[in-house]
């Protein structure tokens, strides 16, 4: 089939839910994408911040394919293998004891959600549940993560929203503790606000935050379905601050494509889900799980978060370098590989500039063009990148 007859077919029976990129894309490897007429793309969006080992990593592949032949589901009624040790992989990883898994990152965080109102009510009763938010944060489409979401746009025409959700300005101390009250049970927070315009914590926030939540016997609920399993250059982005979480929330990198989600607790806190508190039906199951497996364990063997580490100060140098050149660049946010760009022109149309060049990356806002490439790319892949953005930025109107 033709790509445009594609295209027509698919505004024909899709719901009209997403502004999508005027090509089909048929297969993927490493970095890299091919579209219907043939066309290479560098992809710097990685299906949004999802295939972190690249696309078709032959040992994701390979877990699949020998996992489907053997089990694909059965439900968490019963013990799976494949589950088991994606969970002890996670927990020796990561600060937490417990994982409980799902499917996405808004099921992550309505998960968290529940266990933050849960622990409270069964440790202080009623009337503690209140959820302090981020304002320009973004936690997920459903009502519930809807409603912790500090982007009253996405609130539009779905109202009523749910009760018990503060938001408060990010990187604000003060307003921070002004709103913990009787009835606040948690704070949930991205140390990256990816999709509201990659706008980084600041690391004195963050540490107050963790000692005001900790006093207070508030959970300190982090949002790292986008900054978890290596974007930002360590295996979660909480240890750049040197503080833990009291529950963590994982999706999309974590099954690098496979769909899985997942938090991560203390005993303390996730003893508060007792058996049918909450479910999932699909909830890590052994297909999800072993697409779990396979990712941590390439993260490690291969050394890709070193690797995400090196050349993400590698594209920071690349992209002060830009700044520098073009005035009509503001502003450089991000860390490892989690990239911002902040410019005066218009975003939309610079992103399509660099699709028509063959590089995938995407604009938030109008105005933020993010870089999230995979964290096995590649210095060169890296140079290609920022020749062709040089190129683009000297046709840019301002
Ligand atoms: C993408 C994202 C979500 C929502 O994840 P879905 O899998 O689309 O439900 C939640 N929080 C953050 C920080 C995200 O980046």
């Amino acid at each position: 089939m033709q790509q445009d007859e594609l295209i027509k077919k698919a505004k024909q029976y899709l719901a009209n839910t997403y502004t999508r990129f005027p090509i089909v894309i048929t297969k993927g490897e490493g970095c890299w994408l091919w579209d219907l007429n043939g066309h290479r793309y560098l992809d710097f969006l990685s299906g949004i911040a999802v295939c972190s080992l690249g696309h078709a990593h032959p040992n994701v592949v390979e877990a699949l394919t020998i996992q489907a032949k053997k089990l694909f589901h059965v439900s968490n009624l019963f013990y799976m293998e494949p589950q088991t040790k994606a969970a002890e992989m996670l927990i020796e990883h990561s600060f937490g004891d417990k994982v409980f898994f799902c499917n996405s990152g808004a099921e992550a965080n309505e998960a968290a959600i529940k266990l933050a109102r849960r622990y409270s009510w069964k440790k202080y009763g009623e009337g503690r549940s209140t959820i302090i938010t981020m304002e320009s944060s973004f936690h997920g489409r459903t009502i519930a993560t809807l409603s912790a979401t500090g982007q009253p746009k996405f609130r539009e025409g779905f109202a009523p929203v749910l009760d018990g959700f503060i938001h408060v300005p990010f990187n604000d101390i003060k307003a921070l503790e002004k709103s913990i009250d009787k009835e606040t049970c948690a704070v949930m927070i991205e140390l990256i606000q990816a999709e509201g315009g990659v706008y980084v914590a600041d690391k004195e926030y963050v540490r107050k935050l963790r000692d005001i939540t900790r006093d207070k016997d508030v959970l300190l609920m982090i949002d790292e379905v986008q900054t978890g399993m290596g974007r930002t250059g360590t295996f979660f982005a909480y240890e750049q601050y040197g503080i833990e979480p009291d529950v963590m929330c994982l999706a999309k990198a974590l099954g690098n494509g496979f769909p899985v989600g997942a938090i991560i607790a203390k005993d303390a806190v996730m003893e508060a889900f007792e058996p049918g508190t909450h479910a999932s039906t699909f909830g890590g199951n052994p297909l999800a799980a072993s697409a779990v497996i396979a990712t941590i364990n390439t993260l490690i063997d291969e050394d890709v978060i070193k690797n995400c580490a090196e050349t993400g100060k590698y594209l920071y140098k690349g992209l002060m370098a830009l700044k520098k050149k073009f005035p009509f660049i503001t502003d450089i946010r991000g860390m490892g590989l989690i990239w911002g760009i902040e410019v005066t022109a218009n975003g939309d149309e610079i992103v399509k500039e660099f699709l028509k060049e063959g590089v995938i990356l995407n604009c938030l806002k109008g105005k933020i063009l993010r870089l999230v490439p995979p964290l096995v790319v590649k210095k060169e892949e890296i140079d290609i990148f920022l020749e062709m953005a040089s190129r683009i930025f000297e046709r840019v109107k301002v």
